[in-house]
C-alpha cells in the first residue's frame, strides 16, 4: 500500500470546517502548527477533533516535563 502523503494546500493553518450547517455529512480539516493534518468526517468524528484541536495544543509531540 504505497499511499502518498498529502500536500495540504489552500488551507490554512487550523481549522477548517465545512457542512456544519447543512445536512450535509460535517468534514473538518486539522493542519496542526507542527504540520500534522488530520481529517475528521461525521458529526462525532468532528466535535472530538475540534474538542482537541481547541486545547491549543500540540498532541502529536510530547514535550519533557523533567
Ligand atoms: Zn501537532
Amino acid at each position: 500500500m504505497t499511499e502518498q502523503p498529502t500536500l495540504v494546500t489552500g488551507i490554512p493553518a487550523g481549522l477548517t470546517v465545512r457542512g456544519l450547517d447543512r445536512e450535509d455529512t460535517p468534514v473538518v480539516d486539522w493542519l496542526c502548527s507542527c504540520g500534522h493534518h488530520e481529517r475528521a468526517t461525521g458529526r462525532t468524528a468532528v466535535q472530538q477533533l475540534l474538542a482537541r484541536a481547541h486545547a491549543g495544543h500540540c498532541p502529536h509531540r510530547r514535550e519533557v516535563t523533567s
